[in-house]
């Protein structure tokens, strides 16, 4: 028999920061939990650090030191998570339930060496399973680890605590993985740029991987192409809403006709040069990037001439000053952007002429267009970005949606 006939329900849900950032609203939760607790499911609960605790951390840090070392970044900024894991554990005792907080190490989440975008190498929750067994609820500190090779404490990267919920849903075989935010689900455009966008029912893994690795801010990229891996049944609604209107998403949808699913972006997007078109600069290039861990920065396009990446303010800064001592590569100052369609079906050469033409009539200036299996993206100028993502998300009205 399996293991899955054995046991109660699981659900792992994982609590956004927005949903935590005060006292009020970390009660709330503790009585939606306790509920659950209640109905009769075992609960594993990751949470994010209340509110804007990991933005006004880096500032801290940054007040201190103009180039913080990465090792005592992830000391400071796992303290976060920490903070809101211990005082909802306390809320839910209070409401008189069992529940344990664990940090990362604790709950046996191990990472490789890398600060500041580790990525989880193994899973060995040993006291998580043991809480479990005694009936309690378990709280867990998302976004960090630690790596057993150099026993130091490390963080997955901004947005990380999705990928510690998927990555312990995954190990415990948990029959559901909710990612609980303020937001009712995933939207087919940022509701804050388009007001008449909407959240989508279902998608499969693959539709949300792209919209992630394309700009999607609603899960972390990486927390998405875990849940297919490890087949996590996965789903993303608002933590104050119990009914199931939200986004679910499996590998099971079949969308019978080609339309628009959602619309994303990148609003800093920067064309690098290199002076040879030579292979050799490339792996050069990335070398610099790695011996620097300059991590995160993501590579949009690629030919021999010219190539688009996207990275964080911080990140491109050290870009920059790496640019000034090499002299093999440059980066143009325009202020670029990147939108993207992705569609509920592949995409084709016909399909990207098309949209190409939809946009140049309207007066946006393409850069570049290309596409992947499920997207159509363009590198246009940043000025022209908002225009551009209402023309393609006016294509979802139109489509039999
Ligand atoms: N607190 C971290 C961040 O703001 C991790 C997370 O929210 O998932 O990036
Ligand atoms: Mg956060």
């Amino acid at each position: 028999m399996s293991v899955k006939k054995q046991r109660e329900k699981l659900v792992v849900q994982k609590y956004g920061g927005a949903t935590l950032s005060d006292p009020t609203k970390i009660k709330q939760v503790a009585q939606k939990i306790f509920d659950l607790h209640k109905s009769g499911l075992q609960v594993v609960v990751v949470v994010s650090a209340m509110g804007e605790t990991t933005n006004k951390l880096i500032e801290l840090a940054h007040q201190v030191s103009a180039r913080p070392s990465l090792r005592e970044l992830d000391m400071l900024l796992s303290v976060g998570e920490r903070i809101s894991m211990s005082l909802l554990s306390m809320a839910l005792n209070d409401l008189g339930c069992l529940a344990i907080s664990f940090t990362g190490s604790q709950a046996g989440i191990f990472t490789d060496d890398s600060h500041v975008n580790a990525n989880i190498i193994d899973v060995k929750p040993f006291r998580v399973e043991g809480a479990l067994k005694e009936n309690k609820i378990v709280i867990l500190a998302g976004f960090q680890g630690v790596s057993p090779n150099t026993k130091e404490i490390t963080t997955l990267g901004r947005g990380g605590s999705d990928i510690s919920a998927v990555a312990m849903a995954g190990y415990l075989k948990a029959d559901r993985c909710e990612i609980l935010k303020d937001v009712v689900g995933v939207y087919t455009a940022d509701p804050k740029l388009v007001p008449s966008a909407k959240p989508l029912a279902k998608l499969n893994y693959e539709h949300l991987l792209e919209m992630t690795t394309w700009g999607a801010k609603v899960l972390h990229r990486r927390s998405v192409s875990l849940a297919a891996e490890k087949q996590v049944n996965l789903y993303v609604g608002a933590a104050a809403n119990s009914q199931n209107t939200g986004t679910t998403i499996s590998d099971s949808v079949n969308f019978e006709t080609q339309f628009v699913l959602a619309i994303n972006s990148f609003s800093s997007v920067y064309e690098l040069k290199f002076n040879t078109a030579s292979e050799k600069f490339k792996d050069e290039f990335s070398i610099l990037l790695q011996n620097n861990q300059i991590a995160q920065m993501q590579f949009l396009f690629s030919n021999s001439h010219k190539h688009y990446f996207t990275a964080p303010q911080e990140t491109l800064a050290s870009v920059h000053e790496f640019e000034t001592l090499q002299s093999f590569y440059k980066i143009t100052t325009s202020k670029l952007a990147s939108v993207s369609a992705t569609y509920s079906q592949t995409t084709s050469e016909k399909l990207l002429i098309e949209t190409r033409n939809i946009l140049t009539q309207k007066n946006i200036e393409i850069y570049e267009g290309f596409k992947t299996k499920f997207s159509l993206h363009f590198i246009i100028n940043s000025q022209q970005k908002d225009a551009a993502i209402q023309i393609l998300h006016d294509l979802i009205s139109n489509s039999n949606f």
